[in-house]
Order: C-alpha cells, then sequence, then structure tokens
C-alpha cells in the first residue's frame, strides 16, 4: 500500500548528519561504527533506497535551524540570518537530489497528480515525492523571508520546535506567540502555507487558533492521554484540530508510545515498544473524530534517533507497512487503511495546495 510520511528530516540527516541517503541502510549503519558524535548512530532506519522498499513515495520533508538568543543554552545558531542560511544549504541538498533522479518536489496540485500516477506504475526506481516543511520558524528572519521561502516551495511551517522560539514556544518551554507569532501567522495565512501545529507548547497553541483560521495540521504527534507529556496533543486540542478538518500524524519515537520510557536506559525491547502503541494512537484519534478521517502517519524515524529509540517491529522505515496488517487486526477496514496510510493527508493536500 502506498504510504504518506507527513514527518521526515531527510536533509537534516544529510547535513547535518553527513549521511548519504541515497546509500542502502547497511551502508549507513557500516559507515557509522563507532561514532559517537550523535545519539543512533548506526541505527539509522531511513534511506531514500528503504522508502522506495516501503512504498513510502510521498512525504513532508523538512528544513530546520534553530536560532537561540544569548542567554539560551539549547544548541542552534547565533543569529537568524546564520539559521536561514543553513535551511538554504538543506534546500540546495534537496534540489541536487532532484537532479541525481532521486527525489521530486513537489509545490501545487497538478504535480501531486502526475507523481501520484507515477508512483502506479511499474517505472523501475521512482524518485520520492517531498513537500517541503520548515521545522520551527526561527530561520525566518523576518516575516518578508516567508515569501521567500514559499517561493522555493515551502507549503507547511511549524513555529516552533523546542525551548523559546522568535514566534512561538515550543516543547519544553512556556509562554505565548507575541506580536511576531500574529504576525507570521498573518502571513501564513496569505500565503496560503498549511500551518504545523506539533511542537506548540499548550498557550502557544490555544493563542494560534485565537489569531489563525487557515488550513492547519499536527504533522508528528500522538496523545497524552496515552502518554502523559506536554509534548502530547490533549483530546481537547485534538477536537479542535479534528473540528478545523486537520490531520495528526502518529508519531514513532519511543518515549512518545509508552508512558515507562526512560531516556538512555530503556530498550525497545526491555519498555514493550511496538507498532501496537501506534495503533493505540490511531485508535485513540479515531474514537475522538467519531471516523477515520483525520488520522495519518508522521513518523519522524530519522528524528535524531534511530532503532535503538523506535518500535521493536521497525527495522528500517519500510516496516511501516506492518502498521496496515495490524489496523485490519483491529478491525479497520481496507478503505480506513488507505485512508491513514495515505488518503487523509493527501486529500487535506489536494484541498489546499496551490492549483
Ligand atoms: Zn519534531
Amino acid at each position: 500500500m502506498f504510504i504518506f510520511d507527513a514527518h521526515l528530516d531527510l536533509s537534516m540527516n544529510a547535513m547535518d548528519w553527513n549521511r548519504d541517503l541515497t546509500w542502502s541502510i547497511e551502508e549507513i549503519r557500516k559507515s557509522e561504527q563507532g561514532l559517537t558524535d550523535k545519539p543512533g548512530r548506526g541505527n539509522n532506519t531511513v534511506s531514500l533506497e528503504a522508502m522506495r522498499q516501503g512504498n513510502v513515495g510521498l512525504c513532508m520533508a523538512t528544513q530546520i535551524a534553530r536560532y537561540v538568543h544569548k542567554d539560551n543554552t539549547l544548541p542552534g545558531w547565533k543569529s537568524p540570518q546564520q539559521a536561514w542560511a543553513h535551511t538554504q544549504g538543506q534546500l540546495a541538498w534537496y534540489k541536487s537530489m532532484e537532479e541525481a533522479g532521486e527525489m521530486v518536489q513537489i509545490i501545487n496540485k497538478n504535480q501531486l497528480d502526475d507523481h501520484l500516477a507515477l508512483w502506479k506504475t511499474d517505472e523501475e526506481k521512482k524518485p520520492i515525492g517531498y513537500l517541503l516543511s520548515l521545522e520551527g520558524a526561527d530561520s525566518i528572519v523576518d516575516v518578508s523571508y516567508l515569501q521567500k521561502a514559499f517561493d522555493s516551495g515551502l507549503r507547511a511551517i511549524g513555529p516552533a520546535h523546542y525551548g523559546p522560539g522568535t514566534y512561538a514556544h515550543g516543547t519544553n518551554s512556556v509562554g505565548g506567540i507575541g506580536t511576531k507569532g500574529r504576525e507570521l501567522l498573518k502571513e501564513i495565512q496569505r500565503l496560503g502555507i498549511i500551518l504545523d501545529v506539533t511542537h506548540l507548547c499548550d498557550l502557544s497553541f490555544w493563542e494560534t487558533m485565537v489569531n489563525y483560521d487557515g488550513p492547519l495540521w499536527a504533522s508528528h504527534n500522538n496523545c497524552r492521554a496515552l502518554v502523559n507529556h506536554h509534548r502530547q496533543f490533549t483530546d481537547e486540542q485534538l477536537k479542535e484540530i479534528i473540528a478545523r478538518k486537520g490531520v495528526i500524524g502518529v508519531v514513532l519515537d519511543a518515549w512518545m508510545m509508552t508512558p515507562t520510557w526512560e531516556r538512555g536506559v530503556s530498550t525497545p525491547e526491555s519498555a514493550n515498544v511496538s507498532l501496537e502503541q501506534i495503533i493505540d494512537n490511531i485508535d485513540h484519534i479515531c474514537q475522538l473524530a467519531g471516523n477515520t478521517n483525520h488520522v495519518g502517519i508522521g513518523s519522524d524515524l530519522d528524528g535524531g534517533f534511530g532503532k535503538e529509540q523506535g518500535p521493536a517491529d521497525v527495522d528500517t522505515i519500510a516496516d511501516l507497512q506492518k502498521i496496515s496488517g495490524l489496523l485490519e487486526k483491529r478491525g479497520y477496514s481496507n478503505n480506513d487503511i488507505e485512508k491513514i496510510m495515505n488518503g487523509n493527508f493527501i486529500t487535506f493536500l489536494e484541498k489546499n495546495l496551490p492549483n
């Protein structure tokens, strides 16, 4: 079954982790033996080849670069201009993957339709389709930069990532969106970019709801009712996204899947983390919605972790295919499964991409 993944950090892996994603999973793992500079070295689960094997033919692919204020200790660039330049390097990598025939960028409805049609053929090496998404908006130096980003194909944006940002407060911080955040939301809405509410802290989330009524989704978010942490959305927040016709992508990061996960201590096996908990999250969202129209997959499988912090039954991204069988076991119909694996996000894009 065709899979749409609403959250992958492909260019971060290429440009910040020095991974050549045209290599096989095994080659990348082997090349990282003995490296300790980042967590999850040698445990990667994502490559372009593995995506093809798993029929993950379309994704939201991020640009990501944090700007940190002088008095903040989070890792990041010292100025928004440096952060912007870093995202432009990431964009250059995506463009070179297009020239190599590995990927293809999608910026409008027609290209989306053409790409979906291509993946129905048995063409041998199909390019992975991607739409650009910005995770955390700190690299938007001022609101005028959003037009430049849109012109480069940016189609979704999350105002914050971790910590306090220029335009909103993200995970592990508390605060509102301020004047700059309101200005950004206005420009997002004017340009018709999809707002990604993932990572907004509760206060910023609810302030955003008051100041924005354009299209929105949560690309990679699980349920607080199942794992009680502020990174997850409460039932009220999920219902708000559903009421606004949004889609929530469930995420495969182990600590967001089980309440017993201890960082640096637990293993997927010891904590019993498996795709079953992903099905629990999908089912919870479907129960809140009263239908199967508002949930999809935003795996985040290359988001700064690897096999050591994912479900035990996922060796590579191709294992996302197992989700359909597990949904079937829980009584989901074929039609429902298709919507969850790709249809809900694709329908959303059909409605909200430019012509
Ligand atoms: Zn994230």
